[in-house]
């Protein structure tokens, strides 16, 4: 151990981490990825959606014609990439701004 370093828990996992190894709201690493990786479930859940959307409103509502096939996936395409990140935006900030991604667990027996 270094010099002036000292541990604090993880305010997600509650685990022991050593304050360099934690980021500015004390997560570590693996907190980290972890909300990531459930905000990239979640993009990819809310663009497919999206994507299911547009392309029901387009094939309902204009007609297609194949000189514009090019437009109509550039426009999915653009669908996808916004709303995926939108929503992997905002389930990132919420579990951050939350201070955890455990659900509080119920009372713990006395041993
Ligand atoms: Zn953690």
């Amino acid at each position: 151990m270094r010099f002036g370093a000292s541990e604090t828990n993880c305010r997600s996992c509650q685990q022991l981490y050593p304050v360099s190894d934690l980021d500015r709201y004390l997560w570590c690493p693996g907190c980290q990825k972890a909300v990531r990786k459930r905000g990239a479930i979640w993009g990819v859940i809310v663009g497919l959606l999206a994507i299911l959307g547009v392309a029901t409103y387009v094939w309902l509502n204009l007609t297609l014609q194949s000189r514009f096939l090019a437009f109509y996936l550039l426009m999915l395409a653009m669908t996808y990439l916004l709303t995926s990140r939108i929503a992997h935006a905002i389930v990132y900030g919420y579990y951050r701004s939350r201070g955890g991604m455990i659900e509080p667990s119920s009372p713990q027996e006395p041993e």
